[in-house]
């Protein structure tokens, strides 16, 4: 059975577009294959950020991923910095890169430029991305295009490694994430919706309570005319609000386009299924939030199974390296 990774960075407010791109797949597939699933925290440090904040939300997100069904003993469920294994093969691997493949990175160039003072694990965070995926022998990591880059260098590192030091590494590939639409900006439709970009109008944050998101709804970006078509070059809005019915309903945006007149109709529509959809997480959400001891109980085994595993690759490939075993 192939290995899948996927994580999540605790940054900004996770939303739909998170929710049926990378938590539902998770959930729906974690039963019939291997899956890791993690809180990247140790991400969240590679930018400017808020000692209370990171935690609050790996705690939270950590939180949301079991209300929306996420299953421990189902997949392997863990917080990144609780599995010290990850920063340990990240040095490994640092000295397995080269400098200027490291600076290479389009990820680390945009974002670089656009501050002044740039943290070295800005640099170096997609190395320490390559031993997350390495540690844990993944196949497939399901990832956008603004991804690909990273899982690339993961594979040239993991062959690099085992050309060099003996065979250590299973060699990942980037996987297309399972067809789910890409979910648009509710008040810029021509942006995707995104944890730390969108306002807060912009995206339908998973813990909204439900008129909150109703309004966001009723008040989305339409398009000229009042034609209710699934064309997102031509009609960015709408084609968005079908795109988001049909993610919430399994019925093509291109049917669901027939079935209504007028933009008002169709808004109701969505409001209605995107409360539907969101509501029973936020419920099973609250409930736990109730009992935190429980979700860091779950952790804590999480991180337990994960060390298991990643101490012999970790102790393999310090073997392999060069490191007198101790
Ligand atoms: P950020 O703004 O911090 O980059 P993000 O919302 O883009 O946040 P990521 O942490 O980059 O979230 O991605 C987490 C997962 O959610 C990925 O699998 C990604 O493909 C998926 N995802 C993110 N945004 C959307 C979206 N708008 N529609 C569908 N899937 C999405
Ligand atoms: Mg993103």
């Amino acid at each position: 059975m192939s290995r899948r990774l996927t994580g999540f960075t605790p940054s900004g407010n996770l939303h739909l577009g998170n929710y049926v791109g990378a938590m539902r797949p998770i959930i729906t597939e974690q039963a019939s294959s291997d899956t890791v699933v993690f809180i990247s925290d140790l991400h969240a440090l590679t930018l400017e950020h808020d000692p209370s904040e990171v935690r609050r939300r790996t705690l939270e997100f950590a939180t949301l991923l079991l209300a929306a069904g996420a299953d421990p003993d189902a997949c392997l469920f863990l917080i990144q910095s609780h599995v010290p294994e990850h920063t340990e093969l990240h040095y490994l691997l640092e000295c397995t890169t080269g400098y200027g493949e490291a600076q290479r990175m389009i990820q680390f160039k945009e974002k670089s430029r656009r501050q002044q003072q740039v943290r070295t694990s800005l640099l170096t965070y997609p190395i320490l991305m390559a031993a997350d995926i390495l540690l844990y022998d993944t196949d497939e990591v399901p990832v956008g295009a603004d991804q690909r880059q990273h899982v690339e260098l993961a594979r040239d590192l993991a062959c690099r490694f085992n050309t060099r030091y003996g065979h250590t590494f299973t060699v990942p590939q980037a996987a297309n994430p399972p067809v789910a639409a890409r979910i648009m900006d509710l008040a810029a439709p021509g942006e995707k919706m995104g944890k730390s970009t969108s306002s807060p109008a912009g995206a339908l944050r998973l813990l909204d309570e439900p008129d909150v998101l109703r309004r966001k709804v009723i008040r989305a970006v339409t398009d000229t005319g009042s034609e209710v078509v699934y064309d997102p070059q031509r009609k960015p809005g709408t084609s968005n609000l079908l795109a988001i019915l049909a993610s919430c309903t399994s019925v093509e945006p291109d049917r669901l386009a027939q079935l209504f007149d007028r933009y008002g109709e169709l808004k109701e529509a969505v409001a209605d299924a995107v409360v539907a959809t969101l509501t029973p997480v936020r419920e099973r959400y609250i409930e736990l939030a109730r009992d935190p001891e429980y979700v860091r109980a779950v952790l804590r085994a999480g991180a337990k199974r994960a060390r298991e595993q990643a101490s012999e690759k970790v102790r393999q490939a310090k073997a392999a390296i060069g490191l007198l075993p101790s």
